[in-house]
């Protein structure tokens, strides 16, 4: 079997490993998640990897070496209903190619690191793992409860973890050569371009906010159309105001995806609309803008229709630029293998923001089909990810 077929033959074993019997769902610290480190323990024993696991839960195999570390790796929870490739292919990934490279010298250390929290399902957080690996795990978050009244800490006491000792976790900066990971793309760019692989540019930043227009409640016969301080109507003229400021900004996304109106009957003059906002660049100069206009927009439609905006700022993250030179040698990679060296930013998240604050990070995404993903139809192409592991295992190579 070539190794693409052994890592998609893996991922699906670990597919088969979820909380629930019809879909996939494998949150932090459950029974589950215990189980899929069994499996990707012991794949990583069988390498020859020393494996062990920190405070906080991450499963880790190191292969020592001369000089600083090198981290590969990616998260092995997933969201609900979940595909089989987001976290585990890269995760899989870098066991397979340190196994092709197991009897060369490199002049570093390596770790694979399967992260125990990306998603954030259990207890709303986001990067959890990775954060305790990075030195960011916040002390207040052990005492987050999940929807059965469990906090983080009692889980991940269960779990094995130590909750007392999540600082030791924390990786020293001197200590690491640099992180990478392989994930799959999550969205349909490479699809589109034709490309197999590509090598991550940027993490892009994102604005969170809750937006509320506030009018007055009335009766829908009743009241004149000139007389209404109708909330969804401004809200419906402020989400296009939404779309239009997004694309006039190249690489602007911003979306609206929860709206709630009050009172919500069909005979009623909605009262208040109150909706989620979600905007993404990868420069943060770009995105306060983009932010700044959506808000004026938003002043500007509550006051020319008489109704009062709320804009609760929900909090922001900063794009994260991967390392030129790491993203240079994976590029180089690309080529190499016979392949142009796409390069585009990543409109999600991943454990190398975590990372990124620590040391260099550099990502190489795969292609995966019409860009579906957090879905149970994810799917990858053996040939892709062929091509991933010898992009990999030659930037391994150059590294030295
Ligand atoms: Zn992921």
């Amino acid at each position: 079997m070539s190794t693409a077929a052994s890592v998609l033959e893996r991922c699906a074993a670990l597919g088969r490993v979820s909380e629930e019997p019809d879909r996939l769902v494998r949150r932090y610290a459950t029974p589950a998640m215990r189980e899929a480190y069994a499996l990707v323990g012991g794949w990583m024993r069988d390498l020859g990897l020393e494996v062990r696991e920190d405070a906080a839960g991450n499963l880790i195999g190191r292969r020592d070496g001369p000089g600083k570390t090198l981290v590969l790796g990616s998260h092995l929870d997933t969201v609900v209903d979940a595909g089989r490739y987001d976290g585990p292919l890269g995760v899989l990934a870098a066991i397979a190619v340190l196994e092709r490279l197991w009897d060369r010298a490199l002049p570093y250390a390596v770790e694979v690191i399967g992260f125990a929290d990306e998603e954030g399902v259990r207890f709303g957080t986001s990067f959890l793992g990775s954060s305790a690996v990075a030195g960011r795990f916040a002390p207040a978050w052990l005492a987050i409860t999940d929807e059965d009244g469990v906090t983080m800490a009692d889980a991940l006491r269960a779990f094995g973890g130590d909750p007392d000792a999540i600082a030791s976790a924390a990786r020293r900066r001197q200590d690491l050569l640099a992180y990478c990971e392989v994930h799959i793309e999550q969205g349909p760019v490479l699809e589109r371009r034709g490309a197999p692989v590509g090598v991550v540019t940027t993490i892009t930043g994102q604005t969170h906010a809750e937006v509320a227009f506030l009018g007055e409640a009335g009766h829908a016969g009743t009241v004149p159309m000139n007389a209404r301080r109708d909330a969804l109507a401004a809200a419906a003229e402020w989400m296009l105001a939404v779309e239009s400021v997004a694309r006039r900004r190249q690489g602007t996304v911003a979306t609206v995806g929860q709206l709630t109106v009050e009172p919500g009957a069909r005979n009623v003059i909605p009262g208040e609309a109150r909706m989620t906002l979600d905007v993404r660049h990868t420069s943060n100069a770009v995105l306060r803008e983009a932010v700044a206009d959506l808000r004026a927009e938003a002043q500007r439609i509550a006051s020319s229709r008489e109704v009062e905006l709320d804009w609760d700022a929900r909090g922001e993250t900063a794009a994260v630029p991967t390392s030129a030179d790491l993203t240079e040698l994976l590029a180089d990679a690309v080529e190499a293998m016979g392949h142009a060296p796409e390069r585009l930013p990543s409109g999600a998240g991943h454990d190398a923001v975590s990372m990124a604050t620590l040391t260099d990070i550099a990502m190489l995404f795969v292609r995966c089909e019409r860009g579906i993903s957090h879905n149970p139809a994810e799917a990858v192409a053996e040939a892709d990810v062929a091509l991933a592991l010898d992009v990999l295992e030659r930037f391994l190579g150059e590294l030295a």
